[in-house]
């Protein structure tokens, strides 16, 4: 029997599959879908059996043998196998990327020497045992600096030799425990009291019990030491047992039943169940205001789902895997849904990932790389928030979940739903040609009304000589809701409006060294950081350009924005929540917490808590600086700021009070801004599509771009020149290319970056253009620093 293996090595000559043999011992076990281990030049790598056949392409003598076979169960699906062809075909990408995409990383394989002894020396005494080190990376960690050159030298001189290996630690957690195996003779202790002890206690037990060490030693109130005596004598015996790691053990979720639906969501509901019953793939486009019961929806189609046995997977944006989405999902079906989010160890979504593919667990709530979750007979994806970014993957493979999910979903026949208050162009006018089904929920569930959106123009407020952060009229709501207590959300967005610093006198503005981007003031260690490539240096005192010191901070971070606060509203309890209050694991939780328990007035903070909030005593939502987004370089910034208003505005007056919105702004004619605050998406969708049809963007054309990078200037250049001629010949009139030009940041870590993009309507040939492309400059990629990627669905510019 012959396997034919995609191998773990990233390079076009060996994006295909090969041919290794079955040995007999394994041939019984041997299925599509499992990791192995396989000769490939001259050493050992990870690779995924495709396929098992007998008709090799090469002379079969000719062919190695598989060397180890790493699962039992095939961790990638027959499903999946088929799925990652697709993805590989659509994204361009090797074969072997999307499959390590689709396992959690504790799967992955990772490589290191062994070093074997060849000969004796007395240099070496004690350094090998049975003549190994095992491992080259577990050694260096370890042994001192002498001993790392000590080796060095024998390597040299060859009486040690190296051979790579691969090695795959599924990170089961494994707990060392003792387990009693045997009654304990009591004549044999009468002198030594403390195993007399120990072995009276255990005589309480019954045998095959297991315990910890620790907890054994209380138990019986003894040492370890005296535990391992008893081991000695064969009373106990020591090993290791696996233990799950569930991120949410010791949490209790207050059970949650079904609510009686109102009009529009039994409206909503009805079409998704017809197709979930009659085994239809079908993709929904639910359009519903915030607030006006989405979730509840997910919540109720899923019960139908598992009432028939089926599995359901719920993809929400990574920021908002708040606990307390979670907690309705936990909350309704308990025990029964899997967590898959970044937030969580290696081990700890391993181990969510295994109860999935064992049939433990039916639901997966999860961020974008959930929609791989192993299930074999789905009923149902759900994606909320579907508009977010976050789904488009910005690394190979550069997959969008939406589409895996509809690909998923038409091979199981059953439903998707897209869910949002702010859908995706893209999505909203597939949803009027009828590709996607439109369903629309329009009103609150409790009947509130739309909260009212202030929009203040910030040009007024410095002609009337206020200079300060927060307009008047903020500030005199603020003041109001801090005498009533009612809570308060500011957004600030970060995003092309951090903080840095620059010379009054000269104009100088200082700038990472590395990269084309101006440097974030940091106020916790008075640094100035790179936010791309990390680089950090201290803050000067005179301006490097004219010696000034006329240097000072501009534009406005969260820190100075909580300074401001501390001086406007002294009495008000602020929250901040950014990427630095939210570093630590657990801490994001934590400060939601505390707002949600009301030990703080004011949550302030960045994109991060625009989404998910649902706070009854918010009554108050202010954006500080709402066009901050719209001059990003992208022509999705308009949507992109659109729907950030929208969400943040969502959090206000979401129960019984009445909230109010202030949107501060420089640009307050901006459509979409002033769709905003009459809460129209229609009307924003009209006016938007009107620009992308006018510049020929999504959704009206479609868009793929060539990226290139290199060290030297000059090359990037030439190659980017060549590649846009290259594809000015290859594609036909109706496909328009725009370049070389420079990437919206045109150097990154010391690397030039140049682009070509290609905007089409109907281009058959296009991927094989493509695929040729890259082909023609593998050797190039894999010999010089040119690095170059072709993205066919691109998000950040
Ligand atoms: P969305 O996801 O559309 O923003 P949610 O599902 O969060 O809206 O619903 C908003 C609020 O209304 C939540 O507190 C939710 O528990 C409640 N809710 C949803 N559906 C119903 C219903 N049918 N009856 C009563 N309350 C509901
Ligand atoms: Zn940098
Ligand atoms: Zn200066």
């Amino acid at each position: 029997m012959i396997a034919s293996v995609i191998v773990d090595v990233a390079a076009r000559q060996t994006d295909r599959m090969f041919d290794y043999l079955v040995p007999n011992e394994l041939a019984d076990t041997i299925v599509p879908g499992v990791r192995v281990h396989v000769p490939f030049a001259n050493r050992n790598v990870q690779g995924f059996v495709m396929k098992l056949h007998n008709e090799p392409q090469i002379a079969i003598e000719k062919l190695k043998p598989i060397s180890d076979q790493l699962d039992l169960t095939p961790p990638v699906t027959e499903e999946l196998l088929l799925l990652s062809e697709a993805i590989k075909e659509e994204t361009l990408s090797y074969h072997i990327s999307v499959l390590k995409a689709m396992l959690p990383a504790a799967m992955r394989a990772s490589y290191d020497k062994e070093l074997y002894l060849e000969e004796e020396d007395p240099e070496l005494t004690g350094l090998f045992v049975d003549g190994v080190i095992a491992s080259w990376n577990e050694f260096t960690k370890q042994a001192p600096e002498n001993d790392i050159q000590l080796i060095t030298r024998h390597i040299r001189k060859g009486t040690i030799r190296v051979s790579p290996i691969v090695t795959t630690k599924d990170a089961r957690k494994k707990q060392l425990q003792v387990t009693y195996v045997q009654e304990p003779d009591l004549t044999q202790f009468s002198q030594a009291k403390k195993q007399l002890l120990l072995s009276e206690y255990l005589l309480t037990c019954e045998i095959g019990t297991s315990f910890t060490l620790k907890g054994l030693a209380e138990e019986a109130n003894v040492t370890t030491a005296v535990i391992n005596q008893l081991v000695d004598k064969g009373v106990l015996k020591k090993d290791y047992a696996t233990v799950g790691r569930d991120p949410y053990a010791g949490r209790t979720f207050k059970s949650s039943v079904p609510m009686a639906l109102t009009e529009e969501q039994q409206e909503s509901i009805r079409p998704i169940e017809e197709a979930f019953q009659t085994n239809k793939h079908e993709t929904f486009l639910l359009h519903g205001v915030t607030g006006s019961g989405k979730t509840e929806i997910y919540l109720q189609s899923i019960e139908q789902v598992l009432d028939k046995g089926k599995e359901a997977i719920v993809l929400v944006p990574e920021i908002s895997l708040t606990p307390q989405m979670v907690t309705r999902f936990k909350s309704r079906f308990g025990s029964r849904v899997a967590v898959l989010h970044s937030a969580l160890s290696k081990g700890e979504k391993y181990d969510e990932w295994r109860k999935i593919r064992e049939g433990k667990v039916d639901v997966v709530v999860g961020a974008r790389s959930a929609v791989f979750a192993p299930f074999t007979n789905l009923g149902i994806i759900i994606i909320d928030e579907e508009h977010e970014m976050s789904y488009k993957q910005e690394e190979a493979p550069r997959y969008h979940a939406r589409d895996v999910a509809i690909k998923r979903a038409s091979y199981y026949n059953c439903p998707v739903i897209l869910g949002s208050a702010t859908p995706s162009l893209e999505s909203f006018a597939r949803a009027k040609k009828g590709v996607y089904t439109l369903l629309s929920m329009q009103e609150r569930v409790n009947q509130t009304a739309m909260p009212p959106v202030h929009v203040i123009d910030m040009r007024e407020e410095l002609q009337n000589g206020n200079r300060s952060m927060f307009s008047t009229s903020v500030l005199e709501a603020m003041q109001d809701r801090l005498a009533k207590k009612e809570q308060m959300v500011l957004l600030l967005n970060r995003r092309g409006y951090s903080t840095f610093i620059m010379c009054r006198d000269c104009g100088y503005v200082a700038e990472c060294p590395h990269c084309d981007i101006s440097l974030t003031y940091h106020r916790n260690d008075q640094s100035l950081q790179c936010h791309y490539c990390g680089h950090r240096e201290t803050i000067p005192t005179v301006c490097p350009s004219c010696q000034s010191d006329s240097i000072r901070f501009f534009g406005t971070g969260t820190q100075k924005v909580e300074q401001e606060l501390a001086k406007e509203l002294p009495d008000a309890r602020v929250i901040r929540m950014d990427v630095d209050t939210t570093r630590r694991k657990g801490s994001h939780e934590k400060l939601l917490q505390s707002f949600e328990k009301g030990e703080a007035d004011i949550l302030l903070g960045t994109q991060m808590i625009a989404k998910g909030l649902d706070f009854p005593n918010i009554t108050l939502v202010g954006v500080l600086a709402a066009d901050s987004m719209l001059h990003l370089p992208d022509f999705r910034s308009a949507e992109r700021s659109f729907q950030l208003l929208t969400q943040v505005a969502g959090r206000a007056g979401r129960h019984d009070k009445q909230g109010e919105v202030f949107v501060q702004t420089y640009t307050p004619d901006h459509y979409s801004v002033q769709d905003v605050k009459t809460h129209n998406f229609l009307s924003f969708y009209e006016k938007e599509m009107k620009m992308r049809q006018l510049a020929g963007y999504p959704p009206y054309y479609f868009l793929a771009v060539v990226h290139v990078s290199h060290a030297d200037l000059n090359k990037a250049v030439e190659v980017t020149t060549n590649i846009a001629s290259y594809l000015r010949r290859s594609l036909s009139d109706s496909a328009k290319i725009y370049g070389p030009s420079a990437s919206p940041i045109p150097r990154i870590k010391d690397r030039y970056r140049y682009q070509c993009m290609i905007k089409y309507k109907i281009e058959p040939n296009l991927h094989h253009v493509l695929q040729e492309l890259i082909e023609s400059y593998q050797k190039e990629i894999m010999k010089t620093d040119l690095q170059l990627h072709v993205d066919t669905n691109p998000y950040m510019m």
